[in-house]
């Protein structure tokens, strides 16, 4: 594996792995990998020639008061890890090479990226579309692996490929991946390591919780009933804060109040002293 961080070094070796017309599928990290993150590497090995992983912990997604400075960064390991699952290239660039001096671009997905995550975290998804919009143009690939566990994140970056007309001729495919779970059901993150023992065990009431409203909302339980049960539950168990609790339309992420015909998806951030979740389960499908 090949590990570039200018973009003149990326270029030239995205050209020797096409050479012919050998596909190409990008992973985008911010690093500090686990388990889902190499879940998404080996689905994108199945499906493309190689894949290309970048790992970029984008200051443009951290709100002032949030992790940037204490989020987790072990490019050494993450590269190591990588390079055991077959990844051919990883693009590492920092914050300047991304960003160069004069950079005045913001790229913002209105409506699927305004409320839930959007609401609590302001400037959050426009620093994510930015930076996943010069992912995709800086490697072109066939096709890009997300995954669902951060289900809005998905939902905004389809919505700007295809409002940038990014989906064609590259990243022609971008593809979900199901959420990888630790065995008590709490969502793999890179974030869960902030967790203290006690808040770590306190955590598994998240999916536990959201389980169970969703069998109840299926089972026909009012909405509002069961989402008010979800947080009485996280809260009693040990969370300190719910950001929200939402029955929402599976593709426009706009609030429901009762299960319809199109697919629908319960989505939840929640707090446990400093450390926030998320998590989303389909409901009714
Ligand atoms: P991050 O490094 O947190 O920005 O995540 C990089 C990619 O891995 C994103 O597409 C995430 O949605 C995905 N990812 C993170 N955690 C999981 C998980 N538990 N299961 C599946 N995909 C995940």
């Amino acid at each position: 594996m090949q590990t570039v961080n200018t973009l003149r070094m990326l270029r030239t070796a995205l050209a020797q792995l096409r050479g012919g017309n050998a596909t190409i599928a990008l992973v985008p990290t911010m690093g500090a990998l686990h388990e889902g993150h190499l879940t998404l590497v080996r689905r994108a090995k199945a499906e493309a020639d190689h894949v290309v992983a970048s790992i970029f912990v984008n200051p443009k997604q951290f709100g002032p008061n949030e992790d940037l400075d204490a989020y987790p960064r072990q490019l050494a390991e993450d590269a190591a890890m990588l390079e055991a699952e077959g990844v051919a290239l990883l693009w590492a660039p920092d914050a300047a090479a991304m960003y160069p001096p004069g950079f005045v671009t913001n790229v913002r997905v209105a409506g699927v990226s305004e409320g839930l995550c959007g609401a609590a975290r302001p400037g959050h998804f426009d620093g994510v579309a930015t930076v996943v919009c010069k992912l995709f143009n800086q490697v072109a690939p066939d096709m890009a692996f997300f995954g669902e566990k951060d289900f809005q994140q998905l939902a905004v970056i389809r919505a700007m490929a295809r409002d940038l007309d990014l989906t064609a001729p590259h990243v022609d495919r971008i593809i979900g991946v199901p959420t990888v779970r630790e065995a008590d059901g709490l969502a793999m993150s890179s974030r869960n390591r902030y967790l203290m023992p006690e808040q770590r065990a306190a955590a598994a009431a998240l999916p536990r919780a959201m389980q169970a409203a969703a069998a109840a909302i299926t089972g026909g339980t009012e909405v509002a009933e069961a989402l008010r049960a979800l947080e009485a539950e996280l809260l009693a168990a040990g969370f300190t804060a719910i950001d929200y609790a939402t029955l929402a339309d599976a593709a426009s992420l706009a609030p429901l109040e009762k299960l319809a015909a199109s697919p629908a998806r319960l989505l939840v951030a929640a707090r446990i002293g400093g450390t926030r979740l998320i998590d989303n389960l389909a409901v009714g499908s």
